[in-house]
């Protein structure tokens, strides 16, 4: 069946539960033994419940896997899939992954001995010079937080397979709409269900998907001893969200396409980052994997980090905040919000300018974004 049939039906049989057509939200953190281990499948909630089995069916099958888990957050499912690994083993990651993913690897898991490179992805050269003996995993997320980077998931996978590393890929941007990570050779695909999965900004919840048996255990078995179990009603919250993923795809990539083109006119708009362009240094590998590109823009102006400021704020369609994936746009400002902690000399090598600005488009009508970025810019 096709994505967007499955999207809706995958996961879930009315006639399992009296014929409703959503899923039930059980409210229930046990459930009744008729003698002790004789069960309907269900135990105790942290272990799995209804609602959100039937969320990790339909996560299986739209990312094209076997098994699912569903986590409390993006950051949960990460810490499931590094207890994989064991004190001693070395990882490789790319060098601009999530900021949340950089701190779990640096503040936490190095502390109980596993190690990690941080390699720029996109040239696999680079992941092949940074593997070691003791590589056992390698981290990838495309397209990358704010500047878009384009990785080659086929070919970063097949290297990590045949060195037997575990291989990674954060879709959270891409989202299985666009790209299927399983498909082009990943061991396993993971997200934050917060941003298009859910899609309304309106739940904190992850996933991680595989199609190996082995590793699913693994996971599940992490998943229920350290607890990072997303609640009964974000359960259902993600997969109603989940319902809509492709349609709202499609719109909000139809006005990332629309804002890409005025942006490109605009006299004070510098440089547009976004993977369709001909001068994107991926963007042949970006077409090749991808449905579309995305509904992530970066763009720069030759201005202070106060100038990029002004640009953003006061803005009455476009919200001002983190986050990214709902149906409503958002715009940030890198060098004073999410990578103002960065110093300012890492932060310009990581090619951060003061002028950076995200974008993240919903699916408003286009001519109303593309307004309120023309009083944006003509602000400073
Ligand atoms: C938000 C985000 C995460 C972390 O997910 P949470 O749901 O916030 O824990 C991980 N990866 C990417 C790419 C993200 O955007």
């Amino acid at each position: 069946m096709h994505f967007d049939t499955r999207a809706i039906h995958a996961g879930y049989d009315p006639f399992d539960h009296f014929g409703a057509v959503n899923p039930p939200v059980f409210l229930s953190s046990t459930f009744a033994q008729a003698s002790p281990g004789k069960h309907q499948g269900f135990e105790y909630a942290r272990s799995g419940n209804p609602t959100r089995a039937a969320l990790e069916g339909v996560l299986a099958s739209l990312e094209e896997g076997e098994f699912a888990c569903a986590f409390s957050s993006g950051l949960g499912a990460t810490d499931s899939i590094i207890k994989l690994l064991n004190a001693g083993d070395h990882v490789v990651m790319a060098d601009d992954v999530y900021g949340g993913t950089f701190r779990i690897f640096d503040k936490t898991f190095k502390r109980f001995g596993i190690d990690f490179t941080m390699v720029d992805t996109t040239d696999v050269r680079n992941v092949e010079k940074a593997i070691t003996p003791k590589t056992k995993m390698l981290f990838v997320e495309t397209p990358s937080n704010p500047l878009l980077k384009i990785s080659d998931i086929e070919a970063l996978c097949a290297l990590a397979r045949s060195r037997k590393v575990i291989s990674v890929v954060d879709n959270t941007f891409a989202t299985p709409y666009l790209q299927q990570p399983l498909n082009l050779g990943a061991d396993i695909a993971m997200h934050s269900a917060t941003k298009y999965l859910g899609g309304h900004s309106d739940v904190i919840a992850g996933a991680c998907i595989t199609r190996d048996p082995g590793l699913h255990e693994r996971i599940k078995f992490n998943q229920n001893a350290s607890g990072a179990v997303p609640g009964f009603l974000d359960c259902y919250m993600v997969h109603r969200g989940i319902k809509t993923l492709g349609i709202r795809m499609e719109r909000a990539c139809d006005n990332a396409e629309q804002v890409v083109s005025y942006l490109l006119e605009h006299k004070r708009v510098t440089k547009v980052h976004y993977p369709a362009l001909e001068g994107h240094p991926n963007q042949a590998v970006a077409a090749r994997q991808m449905k579309r590109y995305g509904a992530m823009i970066a763009f720069e102006i030759n201005g202070s980090v106060a100038d990029g400021e002004r640009v953003v704020s006061g803005r009455r369609v476009w919200t001002l905040g983190e986050s990214l994936g709902g149906v409503e746009s958002l715009l940030e400002h890198p060098a004073s919000m999410t990578h103002a902690s960065i110093p300012k000399e890492l932060r310009m090598k990581a090619g951060l300018n003061d002028g950076l600005i995200r974008l993240s488009c919903g699916i408003e009508a286009a001519e109303d974004l593309i307004a309120d970025l023309e009083e944006g810019l003509s602000s400073y």
